[in-house]
């Protein structure tokens, strides 16, 4: 039980260029990572569980205005707010996930509910808000998940057929996709994500970040993996299981898996964005091909970091 522990976060990976941001708001997006990076790093401490520390970073990471994930989450077509979610074990493989729910306010605790309370992995739609009613989650209303500047992004591309990651466009509007892995003192390993998505997204659009092996994975043999970025060229990438397969069969290390994945064959299909990974020996590892990404974290060995910009 003396093993090294560490805790990863991340909020998002985007067109974060230094200067664009006000010193304030840089302050705020630091002040929200390390407030999430410590909630999930005291229940390692305290002899928890991976996967309980990932619960707690996220949902910290979800109850912030600040990312695109629970509250302040991106708006839909519609003008709803979708959102997606998951979690999974790397000592059982076991896993869950959620796809285009409304008013739950964090929806990475029901993805957890659907992993331990149902026969299943993945609940979408109305039926995982049937399930989330059977257990009294209470419903949000939509002015819990608004927030003025994700209003105004839509509205700018609204009546256009495009949709967009929230974090990649000009001006001061970068937020996004949150998630955490986790290495706990046994050994274990957990990753966690959740999204709302793309502004101006439609017809059901579901992205990486449910889906077990392309946003998200974890394994005890490997790593546990969480992804932000392009979610239609992470899908197609298998990225979070890419990460796994050749640390698996091709032996490289957590550093080299994840950077060979991030810097070369994401963006050979073109896609951008970046993960934040962890083995069981507690080495972490968080590329990203974009400008930036909010990114902390925090080790048993004294190794702390709260980053955003490229260096
Ligand atoms: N990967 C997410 C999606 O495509 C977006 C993000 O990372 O912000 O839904």
């Amino acid at each position: 039980m003396n093993k090294k522990y560490a805790l990863a976060i991340h909020g998002g990976a985007g067109t974060l260029v230094k200067g664009l941001m006000t010193p304030k708001k840089e302050a705020q997006y630091k002040a929200a990572l390390n407030n999430a990076l410590e909630k999930g790093y005291a229940i390692l401490e305290n002899k928890g569980s991976a996967m309980d520390a990932v619960e707690a970073a996220v949902k910290a990471l979800e109850d912030s205005p600040l990312f695109n994930a629970g509250k302040g989450s991106v708006f839909t077509n519609e003008g709803t707010h979708e959102m997606d979610a998951s979690i999974m074990d790397g000592k059982t493989l076991a896993a869950g996930a959620v796809s285009l729910i409304t008013g739950i306010k964090n929806p990475v605790s029901l993805a957890r509910d659907i992993m331990e309370k149902s026969d299943h992995v993945f609940l979408a739609g109305e039926g995982a808000m049937r399930f989330a009613k059977s257990l009294d989650y209470s419903i949000e209303s939509p002015e819990y998940f608004y927030d003025a500047l994700r209003y105004q992004q839509w509205q700018e591309i609204k009546d256009s057929d495009s949709f967009q990651l929230d974090h990649s466009v000009k001006k001061d509007s970068k937020f996004g996709t949150v998630g955490a892995v986790a290495c706990d003192k046994n050994g274990t390993i957990a990753a966690a994500t959740s999204t709302g998505g793309m502004t101006n997204k439609r017809w059901g659009r579901v992205g990486d970040s449910p889906m077990i092996g392309a946003g998200n994975y974890a394994n005890n043999k490997t790593c546990a993996v969480s992804c932000t970025g392009s979610g239609e060229f992470f899908i197609r990438g298998v990225v979070a299981y890419d990460v796994s397969c050749l640390m698996e069969y091709k032996g490289l290390s957590l550093k080299k898996a994840a950077s060979e994945v991030i810097n070369k064959r994401v963006l050979d299909i073109g896609g951008d964005g970046g993960l934040i990974a962890v083995d069981t020996n507690g080495n972490i590892a968080m590329p990203f091909n974009t400008e930036g990404m909010y990114r902390a974290y925090k080790t048993s060995e004294g190794e702390i970091e709260v980053k955003i910009y490229k260096e």
